[in-house]
């Protein structure tokens, strides 16, 4: 099997550069949609409207309908023929984000992406995750193209609600681990073939910079400052853990989030947060030392972190609950299947049973010191 890498375009991450998207955007296209999450749109909309004036750049503002369904993108791709876009611009969290994707896809344009929250490593990726009208999880997408430029603006993701970073760290946590499964199992990457020593490196270095930038970068913003450790968290959540996951490999931390979203309860966490949970289960089910679950679970305590089903707001969740949880994450096109291992749904309750005990049994340690 050859070796694949993919990435965006190009990666731009810093103050205010939202002001400039028009400058960066301008060699991509002349007329733009652009989509933008609705608690945004109001704020951003200016900024981005005089950048686009004054490097000639038309653009159309259309508010994101909430979901990242097919809907959604056939409803978008008829607004991009009607104003003739020949380029898409997507503004907001990880559906949004995943939907501008999607319309660029099928419409054959270029796209450029602006998270405005660094809540997951949706950003730089080719893959488009969808889901049902109730927001359970549906199919990937995988486009084999990924975003032209991602502009990131750390202005805003400085201002945006903490606990979304810290989702992003979540989502970021994964990618290491996933990574380490995939390549010493062999396994296919999103990309479309085997890891290169560059995608494993940056894997290794998203995990790294999370524990030594991961709690600096949370005080940071709770000032509502950028500091070099935010900065550095930014880029591990988006451009480390985006490249980290696709030209690597997912295994079981994201087939866990999977399973849960088939119960409609645990939609009120973000997907970083079940991701990081499901970390833990992931190193559970693959026996991995004691050493290394104790600086997974620490790392998760110090930034704020669920690492018990308590936590994820599921203590009373039932033995047959668990099990359509284990079910859905072990269905056949799951990534769960890269372990190097048969994982059965018995196999997922048990080991989600232990991450949640040693979850209790860490806490109750670490708050005894
Ligand atoms: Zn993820």
């Amino acid at each position: 099997m050859a070796q694949a890498f993919a990435s965006p375009g190009k990666y731009i991450q810093g103050y205010n550069e939202l002001a400039r998207i028009g400058k960066h955007a301008a060699s991509f296209g002349s007329s733009a949609l652009v989509l933008c999450s609705r608690a945004r749109l109001h704020d951003l909309q200016d900024i981005i409207a005089d950048s686009f004036k004054n490097a000639g750049i038309q653009a159309v503002f259309e508010p994101f309908g909430g979901e990242c369904t097919k809907q959604e993108v056939e409803r978008l791709r008829s607004l991009v023929k009607n104003h003739q876009s020949d380029l898409i611009v997507g503004l907001g969290g990880g559906k949004a984000i995943d939907t501008a994707k999607a319309v660029a896809y099928h419409e054959k344009t270029p796209v450029v992406i602006v998270p405005t929250v660094a809540s997951c490593d949706a950003p730089t990726s080719s893959v488009v995750i969808f889901y049902n009208e109730d927001g359970a999880f549906q199919e990937a997408l995988l486009t084999r193209r990924n975003p032209n430029l991602v502009l990131v603006d750390t202005r805003i993701i400085a201002n945006a609600p903490v606990r979304l970073l810290v989702a992003g760290m979540g989502d970021a946590l994964a990618t290491y681990f996933e990574a380490r499964t995939c390549v010493q199992a062999h396994r296919r990457n999103l990309a479309g073939g085997t890891f290169t020593l560059a995608s494993y490196a940056l894997a290794e270095l998203c995990y790294r910079t999370l524990l030594s930038d991961g709690l600096p970068a949370v005080l940071a913003v709770q000032s509502k400052v950028v500091t070099k450790a935010l900065d550095n968290v930014i880029e591990a959540n988006t451009l480390l853990s985006g490249i980290g996951f696709e030209s690597n490999g997912v295994a079981t931390a994201h087939a866990i989030y999977d399973g849960f979203t088939v119960i409609p309860g645990a939609r009120r966490m973000y997907h970083g947060e079940w991701v990081a949970f499901g970390t833990v289960v992931q190193l559970v089910l693959e026996n991995r030392p004691r050493q290394e679950l104790d600086e997974v679970l620490g790392f998760c305590r110090s930034v704020g972190l669920p690492t018990t089903l308590k936590d994820l707001g599921m203590e009373n969740i039932g033995r047959d609950q668990l099990l359509q949880v284990a079910q859905a994450a072990t269905a056949p096109k799951e990534s769960i299947h890269n372990e190097p291992f048969p994982v059965t749904p018995d196999d997922v309750v048990a080991a989600i049973l232990v991450a949640d005990a040693l979850g209790r049994e860490y806490r109750g340690t670490v708050d005894k010191d």
